[in-house]
């Protein structure tokens, strides 16, 4: 059969009980960020188009061809945000952010959106936890940046990824570079890409991180953006390696990273993971500095990251304690243990009583009704219980209700109260 309406091309629905993991995750950041000194910020979905042209970038793929942008009913052309850098940095003007104590600390979460082929860890409607740290001081800035990114990421049980930085200088640098390299590359213009050549005139510099091996090739024998660097972006980007050294961040220089949006400037990161195939970004940052002036504010040091929610899901550690979280709120269920309940017994049946007695102490249960045998452990398999609490006639008649935990099988029957007790879940972790 197939069905009338499905989820649209490059989207999907999250279900349970992923979607719990989905949450611990998100409770992880809002955990590890808090203790950055980091509010959240909730943008609007869509914004002015032109925000994201002048934001992003002309010249980025997100502009060129990502966006999802449509004209309203007031004849306004407004765009579904691709990423929220943009957006941030618009309400940090808006809200007359520049003028409070800097710096300025937001993280955010939430569904971003472009138009791009959808695959394995690309979507239409993806999610991202990211974080921007407006009106700091640079290198500092970025290490701190870097320092709470790896922090979340072990919060989540993390243990081998590794950093790729490098630094694409400030606008004095790259202009400098951005000579040498077209010369270098217009004789050889017949060999690369269609999009390399259109990059060859308005942002040279993407041809860097080609994927494609014979575009590799040529970029191996380019002049290096290293050797044009300020003296000022030479000293940042050294700053910002010896710290990341001292706090035992590790990391690997890659000096062909460039990142795809147009603001960056000096420090640029990524985070990738072999277990996702050609998707492989998890995370990528850097720092802007001529972003806020782009939109209208005064010059101001910005630095910020963009993790890919659905990508990180995908490789995250099956020890992960956002897995054990997710686990911890799975619902006990309450089954009644004296053969076939009466018809007309809900919703004032014995197991209906003490499922709620149990969500009144805090614990999460479920009334199994009159399930008994195949179709009761069904039912706990669906819903992951990680124990059933049983009454029946003889368990009201002593006061007492017997558990059994689904996965060792054990049984024990404790009196009432003892057995509530036994329920609750343990405190969460201190942070
Ligand atoms: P890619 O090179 O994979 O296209 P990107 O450089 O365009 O990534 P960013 O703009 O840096 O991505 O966004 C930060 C993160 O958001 C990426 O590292 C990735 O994990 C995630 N991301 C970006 N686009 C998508 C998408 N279409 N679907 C799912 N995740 C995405
Ligand atoms: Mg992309």
């Amino acid at each position: 059969m197939s069905l009338r309406f499905q989820a649209p091309k490059g989207t999907r629905d999250l279900l349970p009980p992923d979607t719990a993991i989905w949450a611990a995750v998100e409770a992880a950041a809002r955990r590890v960020f808090a203790r950055y000194g980091y509010g959240e910020i909730r943008t609007p979905i869509f914004e002015e188009t032109e925000l994201f042209a002048r934001g992003v970038g002309e010249s980025s793929d997100i502009v060129g061809k990502e966006m999802y942008s449509f004209t309203d009913r007031g004849g306004r052309s407004v765009t579904l945000r691709p990423e929220n850098t943009a957006s941030v940095c618009r309400a940090y003007l808006e809200h007359g952010m520049q003028s409070l104590p800097k710096p300025v600390r937001l993280f955010y979460v939430g569904p971003q959106f472009r138009y791009e082929r959808p695959q394995k860890g690309r979507y239409r409607q993806f999610h991202q936890v990211g974080a921007e740290l407006i009106g700091g001081k640079g290198a500092e800035s970025d290490v701190e940046i870097l320092l709470m990114l790896v922090a979340f990421l072990g919060e989540l049980g993390f243990g081998d990824l590794k950093v790729l930085v490098n630094t694409v200088g400030d606008a004095e640098s790259r202009s400098a570079y951005k000579e040498k390299l077209k010369t270098y590359l217009l004789p050889l213009k017949e060999r690369l890409s269609e999009d390399s050549r259109r990059r060859l005139e308005t942002n040279p510099l993407r041809i860097l991180d080609s994927k494609s091996p014979e575009e590799q090739e040529i970029v191996a024998a380019a002049p290096r953006l290293a050797d044009f660097l300020t003296d000022a972006s030479r000293r940042h980007f050294a700053a910002v390696l010896s710290s990341m050294e001292a706090f035992g961040l590790s990391f690997v220089v890659e000096p062909r990273l460039v990142r795809g949006l147009d603001y960056y400037t000096n420090t640029v990161f990524e985070i990738v993971s072999e277990g996702l195939g050609a998707q492989n970004a998890i995370c990528g940052g850097g720092a802007y500095e001529g972003l806020i002036e782009e939109l209208g504010g005064a010059p101001t040091y910005g630095v910020g990251f963009a993790i890919g929610e659905d990508r990180l899901l995908e490789v995250l550690p099956a020890h992960s304690p956002a897995r054990a979280a997710a686990q911890a709120i799975r619902p006990v269920l309450v089954a009644w243990a004296g053969g076939q309940l009466p018809e007309d017994a809900s919703p004032s049946s014995p197991t209906f009583d003490l499922a709620e007695e149990l969500r009144r102490q805090g614990i999460a249960a479920v009334d199994a009704g009159g399930r008994t045998g195949k179709a009761l452990y069904a039912y706990a398999d669906q819903l992951a219980s990680p124990c059933l609490a049983f009454v029946g006639e003889e368990e009201l008649a002593a006061g007492t209700v017997r558990l059994r935990d689904t996965a060792t099988r054990e049984e024990q029957t404790l009196e009432r109260q003892a057995a509530i007790a036994r329920l609750r879940p343990a405190p969460t972790e201190p942070r």
